[in-house]
This record gives structure tokens, C-alpha cells and sequence, in this order.
């Protein structure tokens, strides 16, 4: 057992998780980060239903791939199977972060995908953020959360561009290189959806605009910052 990796996964998620309160994208226990160390093949994950104010880095549930519990007595988050199906399908992730922050999730039940109107949304994400169909009966009753994983890699267009995802009736996905730019990403999509909500109905920008800003901060490219 990789020791060193479980004691720094289970700091960093912790740390990522206590930045949701802290940037107001959850209140009460809604919403879960996890990070992924590609190398261990190890994931942590918050504890299910744990509020932010009694979670400790002690309380962190670590597991690998398949799910199975490496470290931890507590039940890892409800939402455990659709980041395991995330870390399966896009294997550049190494972060995950699910919120029902009020904006984004506003479009989630619209089943409306954020268009980018403004640099704000470009400087992050390269296109639409786009919202999955509607779980069937069948994908409700068995294998929820998994279903949930599968709807989300089945409608994103560029997973790597567009670090999030709305998913209908339920809420925001959010990834990145690690737990707390996961949670970063959340929280420029809640406010790039709040933007978006007095902007519906008016023009979307053009793809100048938004690959000048996209890609003046990613990719080869990219001179924003020192
Ligand atoms: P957990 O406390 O089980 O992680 O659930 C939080 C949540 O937001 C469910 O969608």
C-alpha cells in the first residue's frame, strides 16, 4: 500500500472539499470533491452526508478504480460511482467536483446548456457547456450513479476544452488536473452561469473571440500570466 500517496490524497481532497463553502457554492453537506493519483491508481473522495464544518482530512474515503475500499470507515459520497466512471472515461482527469450551486444548477433543470457570451466564459471553457439528456426509466432504477458518469461522457464534445458539465434535473460536474482546479473550474462556471442567465436571448461570441481567450491561456500558445 502506497502510504505516502493515501496521506497526500486525503489532504488535498479535504482541502479542496473545504474550499465549496468557502467560495458559497454549497451549503448544507451538497456537493463532493475527489483527486485521483494516476500513478497509485488511487482515489479519495469525501465521506457521503459528512457536513463541512465536522470533516476532517481523517475522514477522506480512499478507493481505486473498481471502487474498492482501500482506506477509510466511512461511506464514500452517493455520487462515488459517477466519478469512478468520469476517471474511466476521460483519463487525463485528475480531479472531479460536483456542487448544486444555485446558477449552474438553474440551467441543469432548464436542460439547458451556459453558451459562452463573454471572455469570462472563453478564458476557461471552449464552447458551450453542455447539459446531458435525461436519464431513462431503466438508467433511474439501476446503476444510478454510474448511468449518470455514462450520460456525461456520452454528450461531452471536448471533455479536455470544456472542463464542465451540467446534467439534467441534477446539477454541475466540474474536473481539472486536481481536486482543488476541479473546484476552481466550479466556481468560474457558477459565475459565468449567473452571467449567462441576463444574457440569454442576446448574441453568443464569435469562435475569434473565443479561441483568442481560450487559447491565449491554454495550450502551446498560451502568454496569459508569469
Ligand atoms: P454526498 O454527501 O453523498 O456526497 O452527496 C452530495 C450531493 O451533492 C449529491 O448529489
Amino acid at each position: 500500500m502506497d502510504l505516502k500517496a493515501i496521506e497526500k490524497l486525503k489532504k488535498n481532497v479535504y482541502e479542496a472539499n473545504m474550499l465549496l463553502p468557502k467560495n458559497g457554492l454549497v451549503i448544507f453537506t451538497w456537493g463532493n470533491v475527489s483527486e485521483m493519483d494516476r500513478e497509485a491508481g488511487l482515489i479519495g473522495i469525501k465521506p457521503s452526508g459528512v457536513s463541512y464544518e465536522d470533516l476532517r482530512p481523517e475522514d477522506i474515503v480512499v478507493l481505486d478504480l473498481s471502487g474498492r475500499l482501500v482506506e477509510g470507515k466511512m461511506r464514500a459520497s452517493s455520487d462515488t460511482a459517477t466519478h469512478l466512471e468520469l476517471y474511466r472515461a476521460f483519463p487525463f482527469l485528475g480531479g472531479i467536483c460536483h456542487t448544486h450551486s444555485r446558477y449552474a444548477t438553474i440551467f441543469a433543470q432548464r436542460k439547458e446548456s451556459i453558451l459562452p457570451f463573454g471572455t469570462t466564459h472563453a478564458d476557461y471553457f471552449h464552447g458551450a457547456v453542455p447539459i446531458t439528456r435525461p436519464l431513462t426509466a431503466e438508467e433511474i432504477a439501476d446503476d444510478y450513479e454510474q448511468n449518470t458518469g455514462k450520460v456525461i461522457a456520452e454528450c461531452h464534445p471536448d471533455p479536455e476544452g470544456i472542463p464542465a458539465v451540467l446534467v439534467a434535473n441534477h446539477g454541475p460536474f466540474t474536473w481539472g488536473k486536481n481536486g482543488k482546479d476541479a473546484v476552481h473550474n466550479a466556481t468560474v462556471l457558477e459565475e459565468v452561469a449567473l452571467m449567462a442567465l441576463y444574457c440569454q436571448g442576446k448574441d453568443p461570441v464569435g469562435s475569434d473571440i473565443l479561441d483568442k481567450h481560450y487559447f491565449r491561456k491554454h495550450g502551446a500558445n498560451a502568454y496569459y500570466g508569469q
